[in-house]
């Protein structure tokens, strides 16, 4: 089983269909959804469409899922977030909000092996940026290898001394998990990279091989910018895109 994993993708069809067309080109089976379709980019509406159109076998709702849909309140985002969460709600039709508002809560168990979150198993909206969270979400969490996004920052925790490591006959970008032990890993984001690379990024995950690919896709950020632009959305949404930020 090849799994294709997708997170964050915040409204960037531009940066979706450069990962869907990578992805396509090297093959999976199924694809798991780690929340946050929507906020930030203009294009809400072809992202859940596109997105839903995959048939996750698993998907869960991310932060602004949950504000985006009306479901929670835009109260602790800071400004850019509120002004676009807020625009994403006028925008979109009862039925897409429907879609948003239905996605379920994480954590979901895919396989007895493979779980998924948006922050943590123990915590939907909890970041996890360093090894303390992470040790406290593998404990918390149902399956050896459990996924998560939120923080747009790809990453690998381990609690072994056997660490994720590559070796010769594997593509430049994956690495081989940990034979025994648990895994936390998020690939990043795919519409709003935060770790100073601006490329659109997303995971492929081999049961079999028991390996994971961190893959980067260059897309047309340009485009992505025009439509934040076009939208009336704050100009930093756009600057960001370009920084990787
Ligand atoms: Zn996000």
């Amino acid at each position: 089983m090849r799994y294709l994993i997708i997170s964050d993708i915040h409204s960037n069809l531009q940066a979706l269909e450069a990962v869907l067309a990578d992805a396509e080109t090297l093959g999976y089976d199924d694809t798991l959804f780690l929340g946050d379709l929507v906020g930030y980019g203009a294009d809400p509406a072809a992202v859940i469409d596109r997105t839903l159109a995959l048939a996750p076998v698993a998907e869960i709702r991310g932060n602004h899922d949950k504000v985006c849909a009306g479901i929670e309140s835009p109260l602790l985002f800071n400004d850019a977030a509120r002004h676009s969460a807020e625009w994403t709600h006028a925008t979109l039709s009862a039925s897409h909000l429907k879609l948003l508002a239905d996605l379920p809560r994480g954590p979901q168990l895919v396989t007895n092996e493979v779980e998924i979150c948006h922050g943590t198993p123990f915590d939907e909206d909890h970041y996890v940026f360093d090894a303390t969270d992470a040790a406290r979400a593998l404990d918390a969490a149902s399956a050896r290898i459990c996924l998560f996004g939120h923080t747009h920052l790809p990453a690998i925790f381990t609690t072994t001394d056997d660490p994720a490591r590559s070796e010769p006959g594997l593509a430049e970008d994956e690495v081989l998990l940990p034979k025994a032990g648990p895994v936390l890993i998020n690939v990043g984001s795919v519409g709003q990279p935060r770790d100073g690379d601006p490329r659109a990024a997303y995971g492929l995950l081999d049961m079999e091989k028991h390996s994971i690919r961190m893959r980067r896709v260059a897309y047309d950020v340009a485009g992505a910018q025009a439509r934040i632009i076009g939208a009336g959305l704050p100009a930093w949404l756009a600057l960001r895109l370009a920084r990787g930020q």
